[in-house]
C-alpha cells in the first residue's frame, strides 16, 4: 500500500529510498504560501520549510535549488493530532451493532478495518494518533502501532491504551444470560490488586497509555447536572493512577458526567475524555494538576441520532450540556486537546468536523489549532519531535487550500500530507 503511494510521486520515493539505504540524506524545500507553525497566533507569508531526511531542517530560509514542493497557494500547518480514536471501531453506533461486531469479527478481521482506517486517518490529516482502546480487539493496536513505525502500513504515530479497563457489570457486551460467556469490550477488573494486576499486564504486552472508563448510566438532574453511576470505587481507581505513573505511564478517564469526573480528578488521572459535565471546582483542580480536557464533540451528536432513535433522551440534552462545559473550561484556563472518537463515528466521516464544533463553542480558529497540534503533542509528551513546525521535529506537515484562521473548516479538506519527510498525499 504504502509503496504504492510512493510510485505516484517519484520525488518521495527518491526520499523513502535514500532514507532506507542510509546514502547521503535527501533535502526537499516545501515552499508555502502561509504557514500556521503550531505555536504562534498568526500565519506568515511565503515560507520555505528545508527537509533533511525525516526531519526538519529549518524554517524560513532562502530556497537554494534542491527538490522543491510547491504549495505556494497552500497554508501549510504542523501534521494534525488526534487525541481520542479507536481504529478498531467503524462507527457501530447502536447496541446492537457494537455486539455484532465483537460476537461475529474476528480480531484478525477487525485488525485488517483498523490498517484501512489508519491510512484514512493520515490521508484526512492526522499524522500522529493517541488511540485510547481496541473495543475487545485485544492487543491488536500495539501490532499496528509496531506495523506503521516499521513502514509495513501507512498510517499516523500512535500512543495506544489496547484493551481499556472498566469493572463487572459496567461495560458491553451485557444483557445476555448468566450461562453464555461473551466478550467485553474492556478488561473486566474488580478491587485494588486485579486492577494493578491488569495495568502491569497492558503495559507488558505494550501499552502507552492507561485507558479506564470512570463512569456510566447517565441522567439529567432537576437542576441541570449531569449525573453518573462512577464504576470504580476511589481504591481502585487511585490503584490503577498508582500503578500507571510507577511504571512512567499516563492514564485517561473516559468521564462524562458529574462523580466520574469529580473521582477521577480526585485519583488524579492524567486526562478526561468527553466531560458532558464537569463541575467548577474540578475545573479548577484540572488547571492546577494540569489535567487535560479531551472533549469530544462531534460525536456525540452523532451517537445522540442513533441512540435517541433507540429510546436514551438523554443524549440530546446531553449536547447542551457539553457546550456549558467546554465554555465554562475555555474561561477556565483548562488545557484542551482536539480528540474526536473517530470509530465512534464511522471513517468515512472526516474527524477534523471537530474544529467547527470547537470554534462555534468559542475558541479562537488559532486556539482550535493549538489544541489538535502543540497542546495534543503535550497530552503526547512527543512535543520535543511534533506539534509545531520547528526546526528539529519530524518532518509531519499537512498543507490546505484556503486559511483555517478565516474559515476553520478549510481543515475537512488537507490535500497535502507529509509525514517523517515522506508524502502521502499530494494536490
Ligand atoms: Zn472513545
Amino acid at each position: 500500500m504504502r509503496f504504492a503511494i510512493h510510485l505516484a510521486f517519484s520525488w518521495s520515493l527518491l526520499v523513502g529510498l535514500v532514507a532506507g539505504l542510509g546514502q547521503p540524506v535527501h533535502i526537499t524545500y516545501i515552499q508555502c504560501g502561509s504557514l500556521i507553525d503550531g505555536k504562534a497566533d498568526q500565519a506568515r507569508k511565503n515560507v520555505v520549510i528545508v527537509i533533511e531526511g525525516e526531519e526538519i531542517k529549518e524554517v524560513g530560509a532562502a530556497r537554494t535549488g534542491g527538490e522543491v514542493i510547491d504549495l505556494s497557494s497552500e497554508t501549510c500547518l504542523p501534521g494534525l493530532i488526534d487525541a481520542h480514536t479507536h481504529l478498531f471501531l467503524q462507527g457501530d453506533i447502536t447496541a446492537a451493532e457494537y455486539d455484532v461486531q465483537l460476537l461475529k469479527q474476528s480480531p484478525e478481521y477487525r485488525t485488517i478495518l483498523a490498517t484501512v482506517n489508519a491510512r484514512r486517518a493520515l490521508e484526512y490529516g492526522f499524522t500522529a494518533i493517541r488511540d485510547v482502546e481496541t473495543e475487545g480487539a485485544g492487543y491488536a493496536d500495539v501490532d499496528l502501532r509496531n506495523a506503521i513505525n516499521r513502514g509495513v502500513v501507512p498510517g499516523p504515530r500512535m500512543e495506544v491504551a489496547t484493551r481499556a479497563l472498566d469493572v463487572t457489570g459496567a461495560y458491553p457486551l451485557l444483557g445476555y444470560a448468566p450461562n453464555v460467556a461473551v466478550p467485553h469490550g474492556v478488561q473486566v477488573v474488580d478491587g485494588p490488586d486485579d486492577a494493578r494486576r491488569a495495568v502491569r499486564e497492558q503495559i507488558m504486552y505494550g501499552a502507552d497509555w492507561i485507558k479506564v472508563y470512570s463512569d456510566r448510566s447517565y441522567r439529567v438532574r432537576s437542576d441541570g447536572v449531569l449525573d453518573d453511576i462512577p464504576t470504580f470505587t476511589m481504591e481502585e481507581l487511585r490503584a490503577v493512577v498508582d500503578e500507571a505513573h510507577r511504571e512512567r505511564h499516563k492514564v485517561a478517564s473516559h468521564a462524562m458526567a458529574l462523580n466520574g469526573v469529580h473521582n477521577s480528578v480526585e485519583a488524579g488521572v492524567d486526562s478526561i475524555e468527553h466531560g458532558n459535565y464537569i463541575a467548577d471546582a474540578d475545573l479548577k483542580a484540572m488547571v492546577s494538576n494540569g489535567i487535560y480536557y479531551v472533549p469530544t464533540i462531534f460525536v456525540g451528536e452523532y451517537v445522540a441520532q442513533g441512540r435517541a432513535a433507540e429510546g436514551a433522551r438523554v443524549w440530546p440534552q446531553m449536547l447542551k450540556i457539553h457546550e456549558g462545559t467546554f465554555r465554562r473550561a475555555l474561561k477556565a484556563g483548562v488545557k484542551i486537546a482536539f480528540g474526536t472518537d473517530a470509530g465512534g463515528f464511522a471513517w468515512t466521516e472526516n474527524p477534523a468536523k471537530e474544529f467547527g464544533y470547537m470554534v462555534r463553542w468559542g475558541m479562537t480558529p488559532a486556539q482550535a489549532i493549538r489544541s489538535a497540534t502543540s497542546v495534543a503533542s503535550e497530552l503526547m509528551e512527543m512535543q520535543e519531535k511534533i506539534g509545531s513546525i520547528e526546526a528539529g521535529k519530524y518532518a509531519d506537515i499537512v498543507a490546505v487550500p484556503g486559511d483555517p484562521l478565516a474559515d476553520i473548516t478549510v481543515l475537512e479538506k488537507v490535500n497535502f500530507v507529509m509525514k517523517n519527510g515522506v508524502v502521502y498525499k499530494h494536490p
